[in-house]
């Protein structure tokens, strides 16, 4: 394909990329949304190695068939509450592209000089020095989400000096490195990926548990910075235009749950935000009994119910629960019950994740309703259900400074006039704080797997209504 042809077609893929993210920003044309990012990035792949210099490149199509191929493989089996970290340890393959494309360009320096090669230089230096962090920084994520790590923040004294001192070294050797005369401008390089590397691995230990959802997606911004600073590098358009447009997202999209959680986006940048002992002193004492409900019982209590509000969480997903579930809200709806489903912003382990596994079971869009769209209306209702969510319904995040949660806005379920939690024990989620809303008056537990009890609920109560018919 000649070169004018390829700069066309990567105009179309950069216009494809912003259509599909503009559909991705609802529910109603994610789908539509997708496809154009679909072809987007085949058109955007076809013209790049179809390109002069790169057709008939047998390193570069082994390449793309054996990188395609096992990126198709794991896509293919991962499950999805294994997503996130896909998502994580793909980002921390952007960030090794951009420091690879960092070295590459600077061994084999194009032919620049004064005021361009003065910029090639610090393109060189961003993209080397923001992919060594997201690189490194992607990989702790991916350990901490896949349980590897522990989920407890690392404090080292005086970490925001330490962190600051890096940033210091780092444009102290920036300046070497562009100071420095044929190849010894490698060494200063090298050291600053070492320091960036250590740097991202500090920022994202030094996060907390339940503080993760925003790591991930600041990582996700990270890494289109680098793939942006990849393109200037390479003086590739539609790599400058794709990493910009990551960026960005990812700064939003980690502006939206920082807000959420009413978490500070700058000490989410520093690191370590989540651990700031917000307050100090012993956790509270949890006061009153667990009680526990059966699926039956759980079963009059929704046929009596008219309006219901469920909460769904990761154990939902983990059990693969919201088929079962949107039978029984079916089976509720059309007795008249108003059924709506809370989602909580940092509910399961991925933005949007309930979202998701809700549309995938074909539970209608309008019953769906963001946190801050219901939490007023739970007063009003009669029961909540709780499935496989735990640090999402915390009260302690409103009533106990001492919780690594405190501040966080929750569904205050417990408002409702009943609340029955659907989870298999009384283990603690993602944050490993205990739950004092399992100890309140009005909630009960019903203990099991999420899509065996939802199974058993929604049969009893099949079996309760033809009885009444009967
Ligand atoms: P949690 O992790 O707080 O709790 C999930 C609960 O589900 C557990 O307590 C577990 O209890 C229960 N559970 C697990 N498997 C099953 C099953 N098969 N059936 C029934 N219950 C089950 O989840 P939430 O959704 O409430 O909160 C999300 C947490 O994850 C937050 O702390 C958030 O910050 C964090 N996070 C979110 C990300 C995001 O982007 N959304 C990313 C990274 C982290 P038991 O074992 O007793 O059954």
């Amino acid at each position: 394909m000649p070169q004018s042809l390829v700069v066309v077609a990567y105009l179309v893929a950069g216009v494809l990329f912003i259509l599909s993210l503009a559909g991705l920003s609802a529910q109603k044309t994610a789908r539509r949304g997708n496809l154009l990012g679909i072809v987007g990035m085949v058109i955007a792949v076809l013209a790049t190695m179809t390109a002069p210099g790169v057709l008939g490149n047998g390193v570069l199509i082994a390449a793309l068939v054996v990188g395609g191929g096992i990126g198709a493989i794991l896509a293919a089996r991962v499950e999805m509450t294994s997503m996130p970290q896909l998502v994580a340890i793909l980002h921390s393959f952007v960030g090794l592209a951009a420091v690879l494309v960092g070295f590459a360009s600077t061994l084999n320096p194009p032919p620049l000089s004064g005021v361009e090669a003065t910029i090639h230089g610090v393109e060189t230096l961003a993209g080397v020095f923001v992919g060594a962090i997201t690189f490194t920084g992607s990989i702790i994520a991916f350990g901490k989400l896949q349980g590897v790590l522990g989920g407890k923040p690392l404090l080292l004294p005086g970490r925001h000096a330490l962190n600051l001192a890096a940033v210091a070294a780092c444009v102290v050797l920036g300046v070497m490195f562009m100071r420095a005369e044929g190849d010894a401008n490698v060494l200063p390089l090298l050291v600053v990926t070492l320091i960036a590397s250590v740097l991202g691995v500090h920022l994202v230990m030094a996060i907390g548990g339940a503080d993760m959802p925003v790591v991930v997606s600041m990582l996700n911004s990270y890494s289109g910075w680098a793939a942006a600073s990849a393109g200037f590098m390479l003086e590739n358009d539609l790599l400058i235009i794709t990493g910009a447009l990551v960026g960005s997202s990812g700064a939003i999209l980690s502006y939206i749950m920082c807000k959420a959680m009413n978490r500070s986006i700058v000490n989410v940048i520093f690191g370590g935000f989540g651990a700031t002992p917000v307050a100090t002193g012993a956790a509270q004492a949890i006061e009153g009994e667990v009680t526990s409900i059966t699926a039956h019982e759980t079963a009059e209590l929704l046929r009596e119910a008219k309006s219901v509000v469920i909460v769904p969480g990761y154990g939902m997903a983990v059990a693969q629960a919201q088929y079962p579930l949107y039978e029984l809200t079916k089976l509720l709806r059309d007795r008249g019950a108003n059924v709506r489903f809370a989602i909580h912003p940092v509910a399961g382990r991925l933005p949007g994740h309930m979202n998701v596994l809700l549309a995938e079971a074909k539970v209608p869009y309008d019953i769906v309703l963001e946190m801050e769209e219901i939490n007023h209306d739970l007063p009003q209702t009669d029961l909540t259900i709780v499935i496989g969510a735990n640090d999402i319904v915390n009260p302690g995040a409103l009533e106990d400074p001492s919780s690594p949660i405190y501040g966080m806005p929750i569904l205050e379920v417990w408002k409702a006039k009943r609340c029955i939690v659907l989870k298999r024990g009384m283990a603690s989620g993602y944050a490993g704080v205990e739950n004092p809303l399992f100890y309140k008056p009005n909630c009960d537990m019903l203990f099991g797997d999420a899509k065996k009890m939802i199974e058993a609920v929604l049969t009893d109560l099949r079996q309760q209504l033809e009885s009444k018919t009967a």
